[in-house]
């Protein structure tokens, strides 16, 4: 689908979106990636909401990104006898392998590996950060605690453990079952939980096999210390401002924020900024003011998406939301500024043919009057490379493979189309020319940047590029081959 935007658009599913008629209006009105969040939901919800996209792709007959979010190692207290207490500030709390239900001195936390990394002065956070916890004695079964800051602890509510690199799996067997799941499903992305370490990434890439790219959730100070690993080993990044913003303080998520988009662009990998962005949207028509900075901030900054959580799944106003997102987008895109910051960020190290290629493909494009960046890529590769120029034409990936052309809806200024199987130059180059055409992103008046490996089947051989006109004669007529 032809957008007028550069950022793209993830929207989550959920209650509030979860018909034919809601979701084709989410893919309309700007997403361009829907996230399935398995923390909630039944594999029977999960695979009709698989089922709907991938029909309203066909209907539309443009690639969709699906991606699928693994809870990861998420710990949670046990039940509470009264269904929920109040803690007091300086009151003790202890912690404890006990099946017993929990009550104003004691609750359990089923998780014995926590306790073995516990140290006196550990903190603990609850009910997102609501409630801490410092550790002042601890066992191989229990954590008797101080109440730092006091609030309702309730059953089953969420513990953060910052200051520990816990020795958890990355992947808990429901994380396990669930990835083979939405793997077998297919899914184009994995997004994981709560990493550590690269470690992480590798079992999970392991166990995906190929069938989806995977994304890591940077949510954990440890993910933050080894974010350089992580990025190698990763597809794509997300900047997961919710937990993260409750295990350091809140004031540290926009610099880490900044940072981490840079990095991702550097690497030529989609970074995704998330949750809270416009969180009025749950229950107002009408974003504040400071949502709305927040989100051109995050654009500005050059990150590939922006998302949306709460807003599009279980909000009132899931197409309002998405609507938001793409006029903020179009009036930053528009703002000169916005085309200096980008430039002024650009990746300087080239290294290698393609990183040329890319550049010069910008760089002409720029100069004339080009109307698309077209990309021939098995891999994604070259596009990815494209995208990562930030270049102020379109970008138009060409792929064979319908898996190539949905991981690549998440990333900034491409936009995707299958094509058949080219193995002359001369062919590739009409089939961009026909592509920008049905897009209605040029006329036949118009020229384009047409670049490609030749050997085609050969991934990561970037070495063609070509300026042509978009008129079909007019290529036959004059290209050398
Ligand atoms: P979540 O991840 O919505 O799955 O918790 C995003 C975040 O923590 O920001
Ligand atoms: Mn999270």
């Amino acid at each position: 689908m032809k957008r007028e935007r550069m950022v793209k658009i993830v929207a989550t599913l959920g209650p509030s979106s979860n018909d034919y008629d809601t979701i084709r209006a989410l893919h309309e009105a700007g997403a361009d990636v829907f996230r399935l969040n398995m923390s909630h939901g039944t594999h029977d919800e999960i695979r009709e909401r698989h089922r709907i996209i991938r029909q309203i792709e066909k209907d539309l007959d443009s690639p969709i990104a699906i991606l699928a979010d693994l809870q990861g190692p998420k710990l949670r207290v046990g039940a509470f006898a009264n269904g929920e207490e109040e803690l007091e500030e300086g009151a003790r709390f202890r912690l404890d392998l006990e099946e017993a239900e929990g009550d104003a001195s004691r609750v359990t936390l089923p998780h014995p590996e926590i306790f073995a990394a516990l140290e006196p002065g550990s903190t603990l956070l609850v009910n997102d950060g609501k409630i801490r916890l410092k550790v002042d004695k601890c066992g191989p079964d229990f954590a008797e605690c101080t109440v730092l800051t006091g609030g309702t602890i309730s059953n089953r509510k969420g513990v953060n453990v910052p200051d520990v690199v816990l020795p958890v799996a990355a992947l808990s067997p429901k994380d396990r079952t669930d990835l083979e799941f939405a793997c077998a499903l297919g899914v184009d992305w994995l997004a994981l939980s709560f990493v550590q370490r690269p470690e992480d990434v590798a079992e999970a890439r392991e166990l995906a096999q190929g069938r989806a790219a995977i994304l890591s959730k940077i949510e954990k100070p440890a993910a933050v210390k080894t974010f350089d690993a992580i990025l190698a080993a990763s597809d794509g990044i997300m900047v997961a401002r919710g937990d993260l913003g409750v295990e350091l303080p809140v004031q540290n998520v926009p610099p880490i924020q900044k940072q981490l988009v840079r990095k991702c662009r550097a690497a030529a990998k989609p970074v995704i900024v998330a949750t809270q962005m416009l969180e009025s949207m749950i229950e107002s028509p009408m974003p504040t003011r400071a949502e709305v900075s927040d989100v051109a901030a995050a654009i500005y900054e050059g990150t590939d998406a922006v998302m949306l959580s709460a807003e599009s799944a279980a909000g009132q106003y899931p197409v309002e939301a998405v609507t938001t997102m793409d006029n903020v987008a179009r009036e930053v895109q528009n703002d000169p500024t916005f085309t200096q910051v980008l430039e002024s960020s650009r990746h300087a190290e080239r290294n290698t043919v393609a990183d040329g290629i890319v550049a010069a493909a910008r760089e002409i494009a720029e100069t004339t009057d080009i109307v698309a960046i077209c990309c021939f890529s098995q891999s994604g590769m070259t596009a990815l490379l494209t995208s990562r120029e930030r270049p102020r034409v379109p970008i138009v990936a060409l792929s064979p493979l319908i898996g190539t052309a949905r991981r690549l809806a998440l990333s900034w200024g491409t936009t995707c189309v299958v094509c058949g199987e080219v193995n002359r130059f001369k062919m590739a180059v009409v089939s961009a020319a026909r592509a920008v055409l049905k897009l209605e992103m040029g006329t036949a008046e118009d020229h384009i940047v047409v670049t490609a490996g030749v050997p085609f089947n050969v991934t990561g051989t970037t070495n063609i590029l070509r300026v042509a006109p978009c008129d079909e004669r007019l290529i036959y007529s004059s290209d050398p081959e």
